[in-house]
């Protein structure tokens, strides 16, 4: 078998992407780049009651927005069920199982009981000592079942961790665990085990909240004697208050995300540098995967997210995309009266306010006076330069109009003829902004003129 590296993206279809989920795809995703390697999404929906319908598409569709291409798949778990039955008939053959018609009620008073007595809540392995005449008894009168994996309590598995030097399992500690549901479905930690030896991973790349996980499906591969992959397990994100990152966290969902007017480039950009240390922070996917140092990173405790970071890399990203890449991005969320707008003249006006943008719809906010006649209140000049000043401009606004159509010409008789009534250039051109913009600060008038047409112009200084 060759050593080329084999990774895989494994989400359970029950919900949402979110921050956490995007950041195992994408550390999995830089590592086979890395490494030249082979990334393999597979879809684990065995759990039919917690799966959301039409979320493994939906995922597809994440992944693919978030240009985080695949070498293999999606594989589909409900597809390979034939596969999952074969491994368990071979564990039944060779008698490392046994059927548990324990119910669920029975099973909780029994672990309250042991939780009363302050014993560790195990299994009490009942079924294991049925005989075959009670087994069949109970399989006549209907009774449902699971099967349940007999661990060996006297092993320890030493699994190799990319994060912690060695990782070791007491089993004594655990319980004879489901492989399947009375369902007759199989469990995840059965279909993720089969699907990661068939399937030839080389390295488990995923989140901390699976690390008990990693002791059962130890037993597993030692059941089946294969080599069982290394695994590193990424830190949970939590939020600046220290608990587990959640829906009433803005942000972690990539729905959020995305109506938010965040970029892809950037939510990746953050989740991969968070938990680590880059003199260069901002970087593109092919940049990571040649400078991310697996070897060094933040493994263990928890990573605190921190939204202003983030939108610090969104505006970071703006800057740095030019405005042909930025339009199709903006569009969706400009009002409809954008589809007059030239594709040029929309091309002018992101550049020219991109700086100024943190996040997509800040375009719709810095572009408005494009689309919609700004709210202007004739009382706030007053506020702003005096009443007597308000007149002053007035006037010589009125005698400017003619002068719209040449730009040049409009600014210069505008600075001769406020400076020789005593005005100051900032208060004219603050007064202008506010009339043509609705704000007396931005952009400079020469841009407010290449970005308004002519009539607008008029209409809008008229106001004065
Ligand atoms: N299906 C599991 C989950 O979504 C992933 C398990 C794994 O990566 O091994 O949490």
């Amino acid at each position: 078998m060759s050593n080329q590296v084999r990774v895989r993206f494994a989400p359970s279809p029950t919900g949402f992407m979110h921050l956490g989920n995007i950041r195992t795809a994408l550390l999995n995703y830089l590592f086979a780049k890395q490494q030249e390697g082979v990334l393999i999404l597979r879809i684990e929906d065995t759990d039919v009651l917690r799966n959301v319908s039409e979320a493994g598409l939906q995922i597809v569709k994440d992944l693919e927005w978030l240009g985080i291409s695949y070498d293999e798949g999606p594989y589909f778990q409900s597809d390979r069920t034939k596969i999952y039955q074969e491994q368990l008939d071979d564990l039944m053959e060779n008698q490392k199982v046994y059927r548990c018609f324990c119910t669920t009620e029975e099973l909780d008073v029994k672990r309250k009981d042991q939780v009363a007595k302050k014993l560790p809540p195990r299994y009490d392995r009942t079924c294991l000592h049925l005989s075959n005449d009670q087994i069949k008894q109970k399989i006549a009168s209907g009774k449902l079942f699971i099967w349940r994996f007999r661990i060996n309590e006297d092993s320890v598995f030493f699994v190799d961790s990319m994060a912690r030097k060695n990782l070791s399992f007491e089993m004594k500690h655990f319980s004879d665990f489901a492989l399947t549901r009375s369902d007759g479905s199989f469990t995840f930690l059965f279909t993720n085990f089969v699907d990661d030896w068939l399937m030839g991973i080389t390295h488990v790349i995923r989140g901390e909240d699976h690390l008990s996980n990693t002791a059962m499906q130890a037993a597993l591969f030692d059941a089946f004697a294969v080599q069982m992959p290394i695994v590193w397990h990424l830190p949970m994100l939590c939020n600046q208050e220290g608990q587990k990152l959640s829906k009433r966290d803005f942000g972690f969902s990539l729905n959020d995300l995305k109506a938010e007017g965040f970029l892809p480039q950037a939510i990746e950009n953050y989740l991969a540098i968070i938990g680590g240390s880059f003199k260069e922070e901002i970087q593109s996917l092919d940049e990571l995967a040649h400078n991310f140092d697996f070897e060094n990173i933040h493994t263990t405790g928890a990573i605190r997210y921190d939204l202003d970071k983030l939108i610090w890399i969104n505006h970071k990203w703006i800057e740095r995309l030019d405005a042909r890449e930025l339009v199709s991005l903006v569009v969706p969320f400009l009002p409809q009266p954008h589809e007059q707008i030239a594709e040029a003249k929309l091309l002018f006006l992101i550049e020219k306010v991109k700086r100024d943008c943190r996040t997509l719809k800040d375009f719709v906010g810095e572009l408005r006076f494009c689309f919609e006649e700004p709210e202007i209140d004739l009382g706030l000049i007053d506020e702003k330069v005096g009443k007597d000043k308000a007149n002053l401009i007035a006037t010589i606004l009125d005698d400017l109009v003619g002068y719209v159509p040449k730009p040049e010409l409009f600014v210069e008789t505008l600075k001769r003829e406020g400076k020789e009534k005593g005005l100051k250039p900032k208060e004219f051109f603050s007064v202008v902004r506010y009339l043509l913009t609705g704000s007396f600060d931005g952009l400079g008038i020469h841009d407010l003129f290449e970005m308004l047409d002519q009539e607008k112009i008029i209409s809008r200084l008229r106001k004065l």
